[in-house]
Parts: C-alpha cells; structure tokens; sequence
C-alpha cells in the first residue's frame, strides 16, 4: 500500500474501531484452549447480540432442526467458532454502521448479500469454515470505510460510482490504492487471522492461487460473491450477471445449476436476512425481478456458448484441414500430384521395419517411360507434361490405398506394395505395362502419342530378405536397367535362387 495513504490512515482519528465485544471475541478465537463459556460471557454483555445469534441459530440459515433457547444450545447447535465468528458478524455490522452514512448504504448492502452468497457456496461445497467466509465476505469492503473515514472527499467517490468496479477505478486514480489493500490492512491491524486478511485482499482478484488449495478456494469464493451481489447492485443486471458467470468460470466454476441455486437462494433469503441486520435490503418482488433477468441471462449465455463453441470448432477443422493440405503438399510432387522422391524414401525406411516386423512381404516396382526425350523432342514439352499427368493418374486409379506410387524422377516413377507376394507383384506390373500403353494420349496436333514402360520389380520376404530399403531399389533399379538393356517394353524380376 502507498506509505502516504498508509501513513494518513495510522493519524486517522475517525478510523473504525472494533467493537469492545468483538475485540474480545477476536482475542477469544485466537486462544488455542477456547473455553465456551468465556465466550458465552462475552456475549452475556450484549443480550441484544446474544438474542441475535439465537435467532440465527433458529433461522432457515440453520434449518430447522430443534428450536434454540439460550447461547449454550446456539454452542452445540452451531459449533463455538461459528457463534463466534456470527457475532463478529453482527457485533461489527452493528458497530460500524452508522444511520448517518446514506452514501455507503450500497456498499452494505453488497457486503451483506456476498456474504449469503459466500456462505452458501462454502456449505454447497463442504468448506468446514464456511462461518469464516460468511465473515470475510461481509468485511470485504471494510476499506471503504476506513477511507471515507480518512477523506471527506472520499464521499465523492461513491456518490460518482455507478458500479463497484467505478469505485475501485476511482480509488486507484486517487490514492494510488484501493479498498481491498486497505481492508487488509485495518483486519491486520484488528489482528484477524491472516486468512480473513488475504481474503479482503484478493476480493477482487480474478485468478486467485494461493499457497494451499484449501485457502485458494477461499479466497476464490469470497472474490466470487462479491461478483455475484453485485448482480443485485449493478445498473445493469445483465451486464452484471455476465460479470459474475464470467468470474465463476475463473475462480470457482460453479455449474449452472448451482449457479441458479445460489440466485434463488439468495432471492428467497433477502428480505429475512435483511432483517436480521436492521437493513433493509431489497423487496421480495424486487428480488425476484432480480433473479428472473439473471436467469434468462444464464441461459442466454449458454445459447452464446453453444454458439461460440461450434464456431470455434469450425475454425479449428478449417484450420486442420488447410494443416494436413500444406503438409501433404509437402509430400508431393507438384506436376503429377503423386508422392515425391523425398517422402518415398522417408515411408519406405517405415514399411521396410514393418515388413520385417510382420515377416510380411514387400514389393517394389521401378518405371522407367521408354523414350521420353523423342516424345519431347518430337511434341514439345508440355505435351510430354500432360503424358506424365496422364500415367500418374492411371497408376493411382490401379493402386489400393496401401500402395505408395511415387515419381521418382523425371519419367521414372516406384510403387511400393506393402505385404504383397511377389507373383501378385509380377502381375500388377504386367497390369500396369499394358494399361499405359493403351493410354490413349494426344498431341496437341491431335496425333496420337505412343507411350511405353520398361519396369524392374524387386520383392523382400522372410525367405529372400534385402537387407534394408535401399537395397531393394538398387535392386529394382537394376531390373529396370536390364528391361532397357533387353529392348524396353519389358518387366524384369530380380530372382534369387531357392535357399539350400
Ligand atoms: P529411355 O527409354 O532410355 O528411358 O529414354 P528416355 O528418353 O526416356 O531417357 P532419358 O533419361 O535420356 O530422358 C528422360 C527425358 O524425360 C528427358 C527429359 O527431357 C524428360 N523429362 C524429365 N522430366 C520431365 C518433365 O517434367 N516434363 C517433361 N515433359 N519431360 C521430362
Ligand atoms: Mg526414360
Ligand atoms: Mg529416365
């Protein structure tokens, strides 16, 4: 905290003071050997404090249970650290209200309703203390007035708010520190335990981690309750129920049905608790207007979601797609369209291991067209282009999905045949021989070209292993130099001779 402010605080004479009975209640809660009676004697000097924690006790809040009679029945009823900390609850409400305050009227109301909200999140889920973050949820805003105490001008402050977060925004322009800095720092002061401190500190934090797990989801609760009083204190219930939800999704993830739980419960203790504290809070019917809008924005919200979320999921598969296209083209040869050179050798290194794996064979077929250059030559090269395109298309349509055809080179193309026997092999070779030879292709002059294939064809299987990928294609490759050597037009099998 800025030490001018901190320093204007310490000379305050005005500042808010404890209670004389909460100052003892304080002191009590701090002893490690509590004794209850000490703190029914506490109470005994304030019967009306006393009347007030047994009408608690026997209110909704409690359920129903069996009627309290007197502070020893609240004790076993509630449980002395919650009597306590119900007392303090009232004792400082009490003390440091004053009817002369119009202007922190709001700020009242907020601390009363976060801390129905705290307090029923807390029990929902099985927070033991959920006392504690009755009373840190009401002592949230605390600062604020301690520096309307320090400041006349602070009045100001308020009286331009039109939400709780204005007043933040005007607090930090102003004294370079805001209400939850210096509501921290007067509970210090009281001696509150460090985690009612922090808890006013982080009151307006959205992502709260804190040391333990359990005291993060303290804190995360008190932030969160002060969101959604809000709800009932904004100008707009709309914008400040989108607020709240949006705040529940970072700090304590509420579903939406305990989200609803928490407005309805709330709505339906207003006016009871209102009393409680002398405060009038809001009408029922004022309330239930309330809770309607929030409850239609709940469910608008969840219409937006829905509709965020398929838009997001249309993103991602445009994104995907275009993904695997640009990683695909990678792969690619951009004439033919067929796989390139580089990802040939990349997959045949993979099917090789998973031949030997799976003792499965694999067969290669190496394509060489037979006098290309004349073909060129004789109609130009984007005519011998098309005859490439042309050859690439017809071998995709006579492969299955498992085969890998590739362009090798220039006009020299390998088809990699995972677990294919090599007779098949020799007669999908022959397949292919005779099909583009009958491809009909035509020159731009409309002459009829004439396109023929030398091929090499090379198997590896568990009884005539190749020691690895490339073998096999210097094998194939070898095949095809003799089909060329022996008049093109031909398919050559690399043969081994049958194992002793
Ligand atoms: P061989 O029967 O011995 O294979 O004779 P060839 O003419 O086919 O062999 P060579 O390797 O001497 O020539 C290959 C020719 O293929 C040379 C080159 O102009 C042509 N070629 C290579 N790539 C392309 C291409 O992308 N488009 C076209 N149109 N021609 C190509
Ligand atoms: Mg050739
Ligand atoms: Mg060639």
């Amino acid at each position: 905290m800025d030490d001018q402010i901190e320093l204007r605080l310490k000379q305050c004479t005005k500042l808010p003071s404890l209670p004389s009975v909460a100052l003892q209640l304080v002191e009590a809660a701090g002893k490690p050997d509590l004794d209850p009676d000490e703190v029914i004697s506490i109470l005994a000097k304030d019967p009306a404090l006393a009347a007030k924690v047994i009408r608690v006790a026997n209110s909704p809040l409690y359920g129903q249970l069996s009627k309290t009679q007197n502070l020893n029945q609240a004790i076993i009823k509630l449980g002395l650290h919650s009597v306590i900390t119900l007392s303090l609850s009232f004792s400082i409400t009490h003390g440091l209200r004053s009817e002369g305050q119009p202007h922190l009227l709001q700020v009242w109301k907020r601390s009363l309703i976060s801390s129905i909200v705290a307090r029923l999140i807390g029990q929902r889920h099985n927070i033991p203390n959920k006392e504690d973050l009755f009373l840190a949820a009401l002592l949230q805003d605390i600062g604020i007035l301690a520096l309307d105490a320090m400041d006349d001008g602070y009045q100001q402050i308020i009286l331009e708010a039109k939400t709780h977060q204005d007043i933040l925004r005007l607090e930090r322009q102003t004294y370079k520190t805001d209400h939850t800095e210096v509501g921290h720092w007067l509970l210090q002061q009281w001696n509150f335990p460090d985690l009612l401190c922090n808890a006013i500190q982080f009151s307006d934090d959205l992502a709260i981690t804190h040391e333990t797990e359990e005291a993060s989801q303290f804190l995360s609760i008190v932030a969160l309750s002060g969101r959604i009083a809000d709800i009932w204190l904004h100008p707009s219930i709309r914008q400040a129920s989108f607020t709240a939800m949006i705040a529940n999704q970072k700090l304590v993830k509420l579903t939406d049905s305990e989200f609803q739980g928490v407005i309805d419960y709330v709505t339906s203790q207003m006016e009871s608790f209102g009393q409680l504290f002398n405060i009038q809070l809001f009408s029922s019917k004022q309330a239930e207007q309330i809770q309607e809008t929030a409850s239609e924005v709940l469910a608008i919200r969840n219409l937006t979601l829905l509709r965020e979320i398929r838009k997001e999921r249309e993103k991602v598969d445009i994104l995907e797609e275009q993904n695997r296209y640009l990683e695909d083209q990678v792969k690619r040869d951009p004439l033919t369209g067929l796989y390139n050179r580089r990802y040939l050798e990349h997959i045949m290194a993979i099917e090789f291991s998973e031949a030997e794996a799976n003792e499965w064979p694999l067969s290669l077929i190496f394509m060489d067209l037979d006098n290309f250059k004349d073909i060129n030559d004789r109609y130009g090269h984007p005519t011998g282009d098309e005859v490439l395109k042309k050859v690439s298309r017809y071998m995709e349509r006579q492969l299955r999905r498992s085969d890998v055809v590739a362009r090798y080179g220039g006009e020299e193309f390998v088809i990699l045949l995972p677990n294919t026997r090599q007779d098949d092999t020799e007669r999908l070779a022959l397949r292919l021989k005779d099909g583009i030879k009958q491809l009909s292709c035509i020159s731009e002059h409309g002459d009829a070209i004439h396109v023929s294939t030398s091929v090499g064809v090379a198997c590896h299987s568990s009884k005539h292993p190749f020691a690895g990928a490339n073998a096999l294609i210097a094998a194939a490759d070898k095949m095809l130099y003799e089909a060329k050597n022996s008049g093109r037009d031909l398919i050559r099998v690399y043969q081994r001779p049958e194992p002793l």
